[in-house]
């Protein structure tokens, strides 16, 4: 397995691939692999001669300095799963802070056409802004032909695009599907977190999901969301911090359904004090 922590060591590497004509796939990741993560790199592998996954726990996304501390770091287990995955055609990236950064730990502001304003946005300040930086970064370092971003962060994956479009970057941005537990739980490095009463409880997110998608069919976007409030409300370990439904494109609350556009219901919830995010496309 090729891994290195210095952006510099991989200038060589990148230029050798580009001038052989050999494609470049990114999988940007925060580390604590699971097999989510490992559904992107296998798709990686299939599209891309090489594939470049980013091992890097970005601090200015973090708002909350305790969530950032305690996010999991398992650089070994990481490397034995990418080595059992494929050994010649990954290279890690898993550099430290300086690397990325210099001396100037601090992000830049973005305008993503209002993406950026609801939902995670909303609730984690300043959050897009650490993610934009991080992965305009990285896409500098790796110059990747396509990278690949999970759904199950959905309003991260339409910023990515919309950061490409805005800054003409020459990269193609794929969204993966939401590899999930088999009881449901959409994968997270936090699922290891979760106590086992926590872990037991937490497949409720995804059947309410289910169930608001099937209410949405027939009601509106204000009773579903109103329903599973009061759903939330009732449970004794789970609580809710949002769910919207939204408009797939934009990402805006709206008054009326349109047969023409497509919506998703997103949702933020906290088990103890791990939060877990999902989402569900509704048509
Ligand atoms: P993270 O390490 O949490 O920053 O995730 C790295 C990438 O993997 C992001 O693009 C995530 O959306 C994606 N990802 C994380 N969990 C899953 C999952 N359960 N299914 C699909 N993609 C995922």
């Amino acid at each position: 397995m090729n891994i290195y922590q210095k952006k510099s060591d991989l200038n060589q590497i990148t230029e050798n691939l580009k001038s052989q004509n050999l494609t470049i796939g990114l999988v940007p990741t925060m580390g604590a692999l699971h097999h989510g993560h490992l559904s992107l790199i296998k798709k990686a592998l299939k599209e891309n001669d090489k594939v470049f996954v980013s091992v890097f726990v970005n601090p200015t996304q973090f708002d909350n300095k305790e969530d950032l501390d305690k996010y999991p770091r398992t650089l070994d287990v990481d490397i034995e799963m990418l080595n059992s995955v494929c050994k010649d055609n990954i290279i890690i990236y898993a550099p430290n802070v300086e690397d990325v950064y210099g001396d100037n730990i601090n992000a830049v502001h973005f305008d993503f056409d209002g993406l950026e304003v609801p939902m995670e946005g909303r609730y984690r300040l300043g959050h897009f802004n650490g993610v934009g930086t991080v992965v305009k970064r990285l896409f500098e370092i790796v110059k990747p032909d396509i990278a690949y971003f999970g759904e199950k962060d959905f309003q991260q994956l339409m910023i990515i695009k919309k950061l490409v479009v805005k800054y003409d970057l020459p990269v193609y941005v794929k969204g993966c599907g939401i590899y999930r537990e088999k009881d449901g739980l959409a994968m997270s490095s936090r699922n290891m977190r979760l106590k086992p009463e926590y872990r037991k409880a937490a497949p409720f997110i995804y059947k309410i999901l289910k169930k608001a998608k099937v209410q949405f069919e027939t009601k509106s976007a204000n009773k579903v969301e109103k329903w599973v409030e009061k759903q939330f409300a009732k449970h004794k370990l789970l609580s809710l911090e949002y769910f919207t439904i939204a408009e797939t494109n934009t990402l805006k609350s709206f008054k009326r359904k349109s047969k023409d556009k497509s919506y998703r219901a997103f949702i933020a919830v906290y088990a103890d004090d791990i939060r877990l995010i999902d989402n569900i496309a509704l048509n």
